[in-house]
């Protein structure tokens, strides 16, 4: 498939309305890294560090893991890597951690949640991120971060490793990006603060999409229940984006709904400008986008949703069939 696509690898996806759209990939182990040149990336938008602690039979060691952070940045090769810290709890459990019996583990205490109550991994993996940028610049992301007071408390835990490493002598990251996942709806209603004092914000979808619909992720019966272009999810994506926008705020979509290409670029007609996706979608959702004219798409999605439409899937479909 790649190979189908390689004419274009190292074109940008500019749209024929001269948006731009920046494309990156999701991560999570060294066997993912040479993809970011032949998929024609733009960096990996999402590495998922708790993969590299699934693998392992004990908890890594500091040194093991700013070890294992270094090869990622360097097989980046100066491209941006955003690490999204432990997301630890739900569908991911570690064999050597005592595991939580929870009635509802995907609502439960997972991710950042741990991080802040048992802050002993978290500070582990910050510092070992901080090494192994080694001077270089650091893109860091909060799981399911699901109001205000936990985006500050999980920076305020980088601001505290970063003085650790500054007095211990280490050289800091020449600059650095700390994000928040916005993985359930309640972060999109956060004040207006929260969206001035985060650096980013990437959509974690495929959690956003579960607790939007209340519909397990994991549950056959019920998941594919609720279609993505449903017009009270993009209604609410919009309003999202509208709120970043007004605070110059960047936000990208990661969940796994950005590499169909459909969905891809009805995200982008809504307004959205990163997208990261596994490896081997971004050589068709690159080669649709740049046929496209998003201001079209977007008439399309609004005539559908004035039409009270469920979806816009039919409408945009119809659209792009009659354009590619
Ligand atoms: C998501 O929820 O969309 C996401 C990117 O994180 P994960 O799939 O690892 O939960
Ligand atoms: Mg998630």
């Amino acid at each position: 498939a790649q190979k189908r696509y390689a004419s274009i690898r190292d074109l940008p996806a500019q749209t024929q309305c001269g948006k731009v759209i920046s494309l990156t990939m999701n991560a999570g182990l060294m066997a993912d890294l040479p993809s970011l040149p032949s998929s024609g990336a733009e960096g990996v938008g999402l590495f998922r560090t708790e993969l590299q602690f699934l693998i392992r039979s004990q908890m890594p060691k500091r040194a093991e893991l700013s070890a294992l952070y270094t090869r990622v940045l360097d097989a980046a090769n100066g491209q941006r890597v955003a690490f999204r810290t432990l997301d630890i709890g739900s569908d991911k459990v570690l064999s050597y951690m005592k595991p939580n019996d929870e009635p509802n583990p995907a609502m439960g205490w997972r991710a950042i949640r741990v991080g802040l109550e048992k802050p002993g991994v978290l500070r582990m993996q910050l510092q070992a991120l901080i090494r192994a940028a080694n001077g270089r610049p650091l893109t860091v992301m909060f799981p399911f971060v699901a109001q205000l007071e936990e985006y500050r408390m999980a920076r305020a835990e980088f601001d505290k490793a970063m003085e650790r490493e500054r007095i211990l002598g280490h050289p800091l990251p020449s600059s650095f990006e700390i994000g928040a996942m916005l993985e359930t709806p309640s972060l999109a209603f956060a004040p207006d603060v929260f969206f001035q004092e985060v650096d980013f914000i990437s959509i974690g979808g495929n959690d956003l999409k579960q607790f939007f619909f209340a519909a397990d992720r994991e549950n056959e019966r019920v998941r594919r229940r609720y279609d993505t272009l449903n017009v009270s999810f993009l209604t609410f994506l919009e309003q999202l984006i509208a709120r970043c926008n007004a605070h110059n705020t960047p936000a990208s979509f990661c969940g796994e709904d950005a590499g169909r290409p459909i969905e891809a670029v009805v995200f982008a007609a809504l307004g959205l400008r990163n997208l990261s996706m596994r490896p081997a979608s971004i050589g068709p959702v690159k080669h649709l986008l740049r046929r496209l004219n998003l201001d079209e798409v977007k008439a399309v999605i609004d005539e559908s949703r004035a039409r009270g439409d469920q979806s816009v899937r039919s409408a945009v479909t119809e659209y792009l069939r009659k354009q590619v």
